[in-house]
């Protein structure tokens, strides 16, 4: 009986082998015809680019095309109060942060800021904002040009925890770009985070965070923290400086 056993394993661990030879050998066996390196399915879907440099395509979600807040409520839900002004939206100082209706994930976002032309303040009280991706992930907006901040503060920092890869800052007053890729964290069903948020960003068509791991929460003082969570809105930072945004848009991914 004890011998039956004993065969059996033996076998069964040669078919294992065998089958795993086999696997990998038809894995690795080199193709000779180009064909056979081509895929044709899936077929990824077509979409219309922008006409131009930051026009959103045509499966992007326009979050502020310059003409309304309808995307847009305060965080106790009441109407914007920031300014409508030659299709940009302003910072209220005092009026609060804003936030999107719509609740992302994963996505790429593109949106266009400026810091006022009339400079006022220094560090971190110069021209200052915020995106915050899913309410919680600050990607930070500030007029960093010729003035100096703590590094992980910057614009395009990962507010208090990764400084951009440079300093691709434009002018007070001048129209600034971010383009950025984001996937979103995944947390199991006990709420421990299992896969952090990643992060990649362009400053004005420069590159400032390549696949940067989102630690956790953004926060003033203290730590990153993981409490779980799903889709959330983007958040617009009212910092009380006069920031104005335009032409922001987002595609799900
Ligand atoms: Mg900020």
């Amino acid at each position: 009986m004890k011998l039956h056993f004993i065969a059996t394993i033996f076998v069964a661990s040669i078919l294992f082998i065998a089958c795993n030879t086999t696997k990998k050998a038809t894995a690795e066996v080199e193709p000779t015809k180009p064909e056979a390196t081509e895929f044709w399915t899936p077929v990824p879907n077509v979409v219309k680019p922008g006409n131009s440099n930051g026009q959103a395509p045509a499966d992007a979600i326009v979050l502020f095309d310059g003409n309304n807040f309808g995307e847009w409520e305060h965080l106790d839900g009441s109407a914007v109060k920031w300014t409508l002004n030659d299709g940009a939206v302003t910072v209220q100082p005092k009026a609060g942060d804003i936030r999107t209706k719509r609740s992302f994930g994963s996505c790429q976002l593109h949106i266009e800021w400026r810091t006022p032309s009339v400079v006022k303040g220094t560090s971190q009280g110069r021209g200052n904002s915020g995106i915050f991706f899913q309410e919680r992930y600050e990607l930070q907006v500030l007029d960093n040009y010729d003035n100096p901040t703590y590094t992980n503060g910057q614009a395009s920092s990962i507010y208090k925890q990764t400084r951009p890869l440079v300093n691709a800052c434009k002018g007070p007053g001048e129209w600034q770009t971010y383009d950025a890729i984001y996937t979103a964290p995944v947390f199991d069903a006990q709420g421990k985070k299992i896969k952090s948020g990643m992060i990649t960003v362009l400053h004005n068509g420069v590159l400032t965070q390549l696949n940067t791991e989102i630690q956790g929460t953004t926060e003033y003082i203290g730590w990153p923290k993981n409490v779980a969570h799903g889709e959330a809105p983007f958040k617009l930072q009212d910092h009380g400086d006069l920031v104005s945004y335009r032409n922001i848009w987002v595609r799900r991914l």
